[in-house]
């Protein structure tokens, strides 16, 4: 049976209050989709007011550490974002692996955090451009998802799929790439996890937007995506809602 589709927003380092109205009619519009999981990762200090403001739908972190607390100035623990209402996290980004240097291990690390503390974890993987044009990029993502998945996994758990080259790009691989992927994605999860891999959402995240989101959804093991830039307006992230529904 196919998985449920979850269509999650990233908004990166964008929202302030002026923004919540955005939020609240995106929820109000998501919430008419029963056959889609809607949700929307934000900044963290929105965290709390979005969780206030449109109660009952999925808010979500950007990132978390690995440990409950501590020494670490500047970062957020998943208790904490537990404690601000949050949902679930996004773990892996490549925006944060490139800039903050996270190791696969570190990754892994934050994803049981987010795990044991009740969130949703969204643990994204993907190839640079270099590794896509090699002929690598099964292989190195493959072996990416292998070191950074938690030991067991969770019924909260999805990965999202996001070539580092389609990212803001607007350039995005092919629906046969997509589907070697996402095939290649879903092998390595029923090998780490067994038949509970299958229930595993595999999300694709990379310039998707309304044009091509019924395409890609009509992947195989495309259950859902992860969109940045189109996630930020109502006017452009609801078609891309309404194309998994
Ligand atoms: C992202 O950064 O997770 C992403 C998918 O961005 P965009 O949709 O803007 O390519």
């Amino acid at each position: 049976m196919a998985n449920k589709k979850l269509v999650a927003g990233n908004w990166k380092m964008h929202g302030l209050s002026a923004d919540l109205p955005e939020i609240a009619a995106i929820a109000a519009a998501a919430s008419s989709y029963g056959n889609v999981d809607v949700a929307l990762c934000l900044p963290a200090t929105l965290i709390e007011r979005a969780v206030r403001a449109v109660p009952g739908f999925a808010i979500g972190g950007q990132d978390v550490h690995s440990a409950e607390k501590g020494a670490h100035t500047g970062c957020t623990s998943a208790q904490m974002l537990r404690d601000a209402g949050a949902a679930l996290t996004i773990v892996g980004h490549s925006e944060r692996r490139e800039a903050q240097h996270e190791s696969d291990a570190e990754v892994k690390a934050k994803a049981e955090a987010g795990l044991a503390a009740g969130l949703g974890v969204i643990l994204c993987i993907g190839e640079s451009l270099d590794v896509r044009e090699s002929g690598r990029a099964v292989e190195v993502v493959d072996a990416q998802l292998a070191a950074s998945l938690p030991a067991e996994t969770r019924d909260n758990l999805a990965v999202a799929y996001e070539p580092i080259w389609a990212i803001g790009t607007g350039k995005v691989p092919s629906v046969g790439d997509i589907g070697e992927m996402h095939a290649a994605l879903r092998e390595r999860l029923v090998a780490a996890y067994g038949e509970a891999g299958r229930g595993v959402r595999i999300l694709y995240g990379g310039s998707v937007k309304a044009s091509n989101a019924a395409e890609i959804f009509a992947v195989p093991d495309v259950d859902g995506a992860l969109v940045g830039g189109a996630s930020l307006k109502a006017a452009d992230f609801l078609p891309i809602v309404a194309a998994a529904a």
